[in-house]
């Protein structure tokens, strides 16, 4: 079996507009796609209490503008948004379960 990769990625509007090898056309909203931002200052860590605290995430102006993306080598794609983040890289798995 062919692993899973997009064959276009292109943003659309509010929309990130992902075609998959597998025939899979996919629409992900913008803000969907920020808020499931796998990076740690997004998910956060358990700090040393234990406490499995969702940090408080600041969204601004541009958080859910999307600046550019690129790829990471053939299982991933990084974004950068236009208020500056951009450590955030989701795997194909992570995309195509969104
Ligand atoms: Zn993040």
């Amino acid at each position: 079996m062919q692993p899973l990769n997009p064959v276009a990625v292109a943003p659309m509007g509010n929309e990130l507009a992902i075609s998959w090898n597998d025939g899979v056309e996919q629409y992900l909203p913008l803000e969907l796609l920020r808020r499931a931002c796998p990076c740690a200052v997004c998910c956060g860590e358990p700090d040393v209490m234990g406490r499995g605290e969702t940090p408080a995430r600041h969204y601004k102006t541009g958080s859910f503008e999307l600046k550019s993306f690129e790829f990471i080598g053939g299982y991933a794609l990084r974004f950068i948004w236009v208020d500056g983040h951009s450590s955030g890289i989701y795997s194909y798995k992570l995309l195509r379960s969104l």
